[in-house]
C-alpha cells in the first residue's frame, strides 16, 4: 500500500492532450492537485476541466519567462510544488540529409533545453517541498533505439538522461528524485498524427501486440512521485510491451 499522495502540488508540462494529458488524469483521479500547461490557453482549459485539473497556464517551455510564469502559477494557485512532470515534446520526422538547422534547433529546444528551464525555474518550490520529485517523459527513441527521421529527436531524449543524471546528483541533498520515463509507443493524438502505417508497423514490433495508453505511462509516473519510491533517483523505466526485446522479426512473429 502507498501512502497516498492527496492533496500534493503538481505541475504536468504538456498537460493538453496525449501522455501529458493521461499523466494529469491520473494525478487528479488520486487527488492531487494538477497544473496542466501548454502553448494552446484554449486547449490547456479545456483539457483541465475534462481531467479535473486545478488550473491550466498557457507557456512554451523553450521559452525561460514561461517556465518561470509556470513555477510562480504553481506557487499562487497551488500553495507550491511537490511533482513537476516534465513532460512537454514534439516529434517532427526529417531524415538526416534533409534535416534544417531550424529543425534541430525546435526538438533540442523543446525537447532538451525546454525539459532543463523547466527543472530549473520550478528548484525554488521544489526543494521547499521537502519531498520534490521531478519525472521526464523521455522516450526509448534515442536512449534505447533509433528510428529513421528522428536523428535530432533521439539526441533529445538521450539528452534528458544525461541532464537527469547530474540533477539527481546536485538535488539529492534537497530530498529531490529526479528520474524518467521511457515510453514505447504509446496511443496519443501526436502519435496518431504519424499515420496508419506508422502505428501498423509498430503494432507488429511489440509483443504485446497493441500501443499503450496514456494512463499506462501516468501510472508509472505516479509510482516514482510516492513516498515509496524516495529512494529512487536518476533511473529510467521503460514502458514498451516489451517493444525493445525482439532480436528479430521472426521473435515477434
Ligand atoms: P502530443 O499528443 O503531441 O502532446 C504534446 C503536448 O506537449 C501537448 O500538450 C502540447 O500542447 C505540448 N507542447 C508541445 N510543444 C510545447 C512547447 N514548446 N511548450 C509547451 N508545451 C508544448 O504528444 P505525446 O505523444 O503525448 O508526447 C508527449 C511526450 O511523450 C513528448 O515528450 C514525447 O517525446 C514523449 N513520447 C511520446 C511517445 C508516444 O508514443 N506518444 C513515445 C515516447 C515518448 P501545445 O501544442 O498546445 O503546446
Amino acid at each position: 500500500m502507498f501512502t497516498s499522495i492527496a492533496g500534493r502540488a503538481v505541475v504536468v508540462t504538456g498537460g493538453t492532450r496525449g501522455i501529458g494529458k493521461g499523466i494529469a488524469a491520473v494525478f487528479a483521479g488520486a487527488g492531487a492537485r494538477v497544473l496542466v500547461t501548454g502553448r494552446d490557453e484554449a486547449a490547456a482549459g479545456t483539457a483541465a476541466d475534462e481531467v479535473g485539473a486545478a488550473g491550466y497556464v498557457a507557456a512554451d517551455v523553450s521559452h525561460k519567462a514561461d517556465c518561470e510564469k509556470v513555477a510562480t502559477a504553481a506557487a499562487e494557485r497551488l500553495g507550491g510544488l511537490d511533482v513537476l512532470c516534465a513532460n512537454a515534446g514534439v516529434f517532427p520526422s526529417a531524415r538526416l540529409g534533409d534535416l534544417a538547422e531550424d529543425d534541430i534547433d525546435r526538438v533540442l529546444g523543446v525537447n532538451l533545453k525546454g525539459t532543463i528551464l523547466t527543472v530549473q525555474a520550478c528548484l525554488p518550490l521544489l526543494r521547499a517541498s521537502g519531498h520534490g520529485r521531478v519525472i521526464l517523459t523521455s522516450s526509448i527513441t534515442g536512449p534505447v533505439t533509433g528510428y529513421p527521421g528522428w536523428t535530432h529527436y533521439g539526441a533529445s531524449k538521450a539528452g534528458q538522461l544525461g541532464f537527469m543524471r547530474t540533477a539527481a546528483i546536485e538535488l539529492a541533498r534537497d530530498g529531490i528524485t529526479v528520474n524518467a520515463v521511457l515510453p514505447g509507443n504509446i496511443m496519443t493524438e501526436g502519435l496518431a498524427g504519424l499515420g496508419d502505417d506508422y502505428v501498423n508497423g509498430m503494432t507488429a514490433a511489440i509483443p504485446m501486440r497493441r500501443l499503450g495508453t496514456v494512463e499506462e505511462i501516468g501510472h508509472t509516473v505516479l509510482f516514482l512521485a510516492t513516498d515509496e519510491a524516495g529512494y529512487i533517483t536518476g533511473q529510467t523505466i521503460v514502458v514498451d510491451g516489451g517493444q525493445t526485446l525482439p532480436e528479430s522479426p521472426e521473435a515477434v512473429s
